[in-house]
């Protein structure tokens, strides 16, 4: 038996500090029953919590962390950093060297503006394609989940597809009627949206690859539309590359499926395990921010020393040891591991993944949009987090969140990892 004595001690604690003990709605076990792991400390693929337990880490601070945990290259970028000062208010090179590597890995990213998470870039990407189309209504998808900017808390996924709450309160019509909610993967439905309200929509805004409802890869089709909307009525395509982005490729799942968006949002990675975010595309749309235009946007601590010497350090890391085909290997390993060890119990159990980002979905499948996902067995899926838990493997705390590989996972961690999972599931079936 797990011992988290400390953990459970320190959450009581919490809950009299922190609304519900967490900074965060992902963090809270809501979905999985029990109360959160607090963690002291991490190194390369593992975590320890205060009880002095070791895990097998597959959340990554749900995606920034690619390289694992305190790599040297981005500790010592950080150290270095530290001694120049952590904040002025004034620009910096650090900040030129991160806008110039963003714009040389993604072609469609001309000029970048940096916030400090990627609720801040989706929420000003948005106020960007209004203010450039002089249109109010946007069009997002069903389980994507853009950060908590109000505009976009309209059928999320993630925290809020897990608590079930589509719409917070505080959230006034007034805003949520200038957002579409289309189902991902229907492009029949989106353009029937576009047929009725086409002239008066600013952008379309989409994960390339979602995370949020679990993971799930667009179609063709579904791309294709969204690309032949942007033509027919001038909309403005937002792709939500925060999770994505440096993550399926080094150039985003734009790279991969051959898309221009207008606008490109990003985050997690970019920061390297600091609190970053940017958005960036088309210098002609990008040139209306302030005080290049009129589109106000700004931020005391953006483009942060810090949060810029760790994403600089992490993307150099990950353009010279060009990780994406190690990551690619051991995800295929790790899926096609538990696929088996499923069907070896009688488990139904549906695999998505794209890169080194996947969902073990407990159902049959196929899992294409939100409909689909919200079909799988919460419950199951519980019995199984805790199950991987008791044997060291630290899995998200919900069945609707993607889990990741990081550089710093070995394929003797995916060989325990599946026999942990074999184990598991010996004991739900
Ligand atoms: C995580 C995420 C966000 C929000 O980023 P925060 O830094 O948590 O505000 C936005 N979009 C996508 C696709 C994400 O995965």
């Amino acid at each position: 038996m797990l011992n988290l004595s400390q953990s459970q001690k320190s959450f009581l604690r919490a809950c009299e500090l922190i609304p519900g003990g967490v900074n965060s709605p992902a963090r809270a076990f809501g979905a999985v029953g029990g109360n959160p792991i607090f963690i002291k400390h991490a190194e390369g693929a593992y975590l320890y919590d205060i009880d002095g337990n070791q895990y097998i880490d597959y959340v990554g601070s749900w995606g920034p962390m690619i390289l694992g945990h305190g790599h040297p290259h981005v500790v010592s970028a950080l150290q270095n950093a530290i001694f120049q000062g952590t904040s002025f208010g004034a620009p910096t090179l650090a900040e030129n060297a991160l806008a110039q590597m963003v714009v040389d890995a993604i072609p469609s990213v001309e000029m970048v503006r940096f916030v400090n998470s990627g609720t801040e870039a989706t929420m000003s990407a948005i106020r960007l394609a209004r203010g450039y189309t002089g249109r109010d209504m946007i069009v997002k998808f069903e389980g994507n989940y853009h950060g908590h900017a109000d505009s976009l808390l309209v059928a999320a996924g993630s925290a809020g597809a897990t608590l079930g709450v589509p719409n917070s309160p505080g959230v006034t019509q007034g805003t949520s009627k200038d957002t579409l909610v289309v189902p991902y993967n229907n492009p029949d439905a989106l353009r029937k949206t576009f047929e009725q309200f086409g002239s008066k929509i600013a952008a379309i805004i989409f994960e390339p690859v979602v995370g949020n409802m679990g993971c799930v890869v667009p179609t063709l089709d579904f791309r294709n539309a969204i690309f032949e909307m942007r033509d027919r009525h001038g909309t403005i395509v937002i792709c939500d590359e925060v999770m994505t982005g440096f993550r399926v490729a080094y150039s985003g799942a734009q790279s991969i499926f051959g898309l221009s968006p207008d606008l490109t949002t990003l985050g997690k990675i970019i920061g390297g395990g600091l609190p970053v975010g940017a958005y960036g595309g088309r210098r002609e749309i990008m040139q209306h921010v302030l005080p290049a235009g009129k589109v106000f946007q700004a931020g005391t601590l953006s483009g942060n020393p810090l949060a810029m010497a760790a994403g600089i350090a992490t993307l150099q890391a990950l353009q010279s040891t060009d990780p994406y085909r190690y990551l690619d290997r051991l995800a295929l390993q790790l899926a096609g591991g538990i696929s088996q060890a499923a069907q070896k119990y009688g488990v139904p159990l549906c695999v998505n993944r794209f890169g080194s980002m996947m969902t073990f979905f407990f159902q049959g499948g196929p899992v294409s949009n939100w409909t689909t996902a919200a079909q799988s067995d919460t419950v199951r899926y519980a019995n199984f987090f805790w199950g991987m838990a008791e044997r060291g493997v630290y899995f998200p705390c919900s069945q609707f969140e993607a889990l990741f590989i990081s550089s710093a996972h070995s394929e003797d961690d995916i060989r325990r990892t599946i026999h942990a999972a074999e184990e598991t599931f010996a004991t739900l079936a």
